[in-house]
């Protein structure tokens, strides 16, 4: 998931290299829900905690605000984003136009190489333990990480890239709307996507994908819940090169 990363122009010097390690950070945790949508992202506490200006964490807010991730309120601070429902819809829309173009490359000369095969049941053997072990954050990170392997086997680095972005906005849509709490995805819907990809039934492949996104958007509800997170908890294990700099 460095797309996005790669695309916020961050350069060579360490400093740049600083950005991107918070900017990554943030994302992260923004990502496996540890920073659920609406909460505060106080400019002074993630300084202290990066062990840098409140300069260089403003930089790395405002390149998360320009991917959708977090929002920026004049005179208030920022904020991780929290999608409206309509936003979320769109979104979901997005990947299923986007994921379909996908599978339809991807079985468009017949079944898929073995390579291939076995890296997605690979993929689906990771999502499995991650759910039997209960490990939440992994489930939702590998749960978004199969959709992007699919887009990674279909060979389009342009609609690979576009997709990271949707996981992620997709996946803060869930962490705001889900009506009670569950994965993103069920590793059984993925494991038949992959079995119409080995018998090369693009028809199956896609009409599993489409059932498959809809039912994740299908469990959406509003829900106006105000996070209380603890920063320094969230960020407590922040990598040592990151501080005191
Ligand atoms: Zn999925």
């Amino acid at each position: 998931m460095a797309a996005i990363a790669d695309k916020m122009g961050v350069g060579k010097t360490s400093g740049a290299q600083r950005h991107e390690q918070i900017v990554q950070s943030i994302m992260d945790a923004i990502a496996d829900r540890r920073l659920p949508p609406g909460t505060k992202l106080t400019e002074e506490r993630l300084a202290q905690i990066f062990g840098v200006s409140r300069a260089r964490i403003r930089s790395a807010l405002s390149a998360l605000a320009q991917v959708g991730l977090v929002e920026l309120r004049p005179n208030r601070g920022a904020y991780v984003a929290r999608p409206s429902a309509d936003e979320a819809r769109e979104v979901f829309e997005a990947r299923r136009i986007v994921e379909r173009g996908l599978l339809e490359r991807l079985t468009r000369n017949g079944p898929l190489p073995p390579g291939a095969l076995a890296r997605l049941r690979a993929h689906l053997a990771q999502e499995r333990a991650a759910e039997a072990a209960n490990d939440r954050a992994s489930t939702i990170r590998l749960s978004g990480d199969f959709h992007l392997l699919l887009a990674d086997l279909a060979g389009n680095g342009t609609l690979a890239g576009f997709l990271d972005s949707l996981v992620r906005q997709s996946s803060l849509a869930i962490a705001a709307l889900e009506a009670r709490p569950a994965t993103d995805c069920s590793a059984h819907e993925h494991e038949a996507i992959v079995d119409a990809l080995a018998t090369a039934d693009g028809t199956a492949a896609n009409r599993l994908m489409t059932e498959h996104l809809e039912a994740i958007e299908n469990r959406l509800a509003p829900d106006a819940r105000a996070p209380d997170v603890d920063l320094f908890a969230v960020f407590g294990s922040v990598p040592s090169p990151l501080r005191g700099a």
